[in-house]
């Protein structure tokens, strides 16, 4: 791939060649990328895009990796991290209701919450607690309690397989639970348009600690990549899994949260494997007690041995 080595040559990316991709994502676990690239514009990721597809490697573009599991084998091609942008809102539209910004995708969700809050603009309070970027978020459709980065949506910018910019309407995209038309990682979202709703400190204060209560029984400061299921129609994944005994289960270094039973951690030296273990028997115990197939949350990337869906 001497284009690779020519844009990063250029100073229009990084590359780092064989690199062990537990260091970007929050479980921790699996092997290497043939390279992870950091574009440094989106026309450097443009051409990416549009030389990987022309030439048949597989690319895949991570944000924090907070909602991933990447195989012991590794990914065969590239990984491109879209992250720790910092690089602040722009607001493009503003009257007394509504305040339209536009926001990097690679910029942290954390870091955007807390701009809206230093300026009173609600609407993004359900996300605090949720790690990840932007990006991330839009693609799976982020969210928490009934709420998610969809019904906040105005427009998404992306870079398409052939190199290309495409701007997609917030109503192009499907917004469901946990999922967007953008899930695919097929289109890669460079920015993205949200509705911020202007709103008083104590009433922004307040939804952020009812948000956050939901938090408290959550394990904290552990590698887990957050809830491992989606809940089933109806019901609550965590609830049936705590019922049917996962919690404290353990394949190796990967355990079923004692805090929360949808979450699994890696206690230190977890491998993905054990983690995909571990959620085939928590998966077959649910299966068992309720006769549920559960689906999984996070996303297995790559053609490793993975988990079948629910
Ligand atoms: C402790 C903890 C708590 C969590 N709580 C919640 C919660 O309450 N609600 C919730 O919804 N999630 C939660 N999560 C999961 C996760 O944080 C979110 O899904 C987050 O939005 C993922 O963002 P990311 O940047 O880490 O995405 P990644 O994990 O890097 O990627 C996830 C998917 O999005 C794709 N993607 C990433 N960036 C882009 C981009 N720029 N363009 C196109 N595709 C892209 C990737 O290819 C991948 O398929 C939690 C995770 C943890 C660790």
């Amino acid at each position: 791939m001497r284009w690779l080595l020519d844009l990063d040559r250029r100073g229009l990316c990084s590359v780092r060649p064989k690199e062990p991709l537990r260091f970007w994502n929050t479980w921790c676990v699996g092997g290497c990328a043939e390279a992870v690239i950091s574009p440094r514009s989106e026309s450097a990721l443009g051409c990416i895009r549009k030389m990987t597809s022309e030439e048949g490697v597989h690319a895949f573009v991570l944000g924090e990796g907070s909602n991933v599991l990447i195989p012991d084998e590794g990914l065969e091609g590239l990984v491109v991290l879209l992250r720790d942008d910092t690089s602040p809102p722009i607001v493009e539209f503003s009257s007394d209701s509504r305040v339209e910004v536009q926001v990097s995708a690679a910029l942290p969700l954390r870091k955007l919450l807390n701009w809206a809050v230093r300026r009173g603009l609600s609407g993004l309070e359900f996300a605090v607690g949720i790690p990840g970027t932007v990006g991330g978020a839009v693609a799976g459709n982020a969210g928490a309690k009934g709420r998610s980065i969809g019904d906040l949506v105005t427009f998404v910018r992306t870079i398409e397989e052939d190199g290309n910019v495409r701007v997609w309407m917030g109503n192009e995209l499907s917004f469901s639970y946990r999922k967007s038309g953008l899930s695919s990682g097929r289109s890669w979202i460079t920015s993205v348009g949200l509705n911020l709703y202007p709103s008083s400190d104590g009433d922004i204060r307040q939804r952020l600690k009812h948000f956050a209560s939901f938090r408290k029984g959550q394990p904290k400061n552990a590698k887990t990549a957050g809830c491992v299921f989606k809940n089933p129609p109806g019901g609550s994944a965590g609830m049936m899994l705590d019922s049917a005994g996962c919690k404290g289960l353990r394949v190796g270094g990967a355990m079923v949260s004692l805090q929360h039973a949808n979450f699994i951690e890696n206690l230190g030296d977890a491998t993905a494997g054990n983690i995909i273990q571990l959620v085939d028997i928590c998966r077959d115990r649910v299966r068992d007690k309720f006769g549920v197939n559960l689906e999984l949350e996070v996303r297995v990337l790559g053609d490793g041995p993975s988990p079948p869906e629910g």
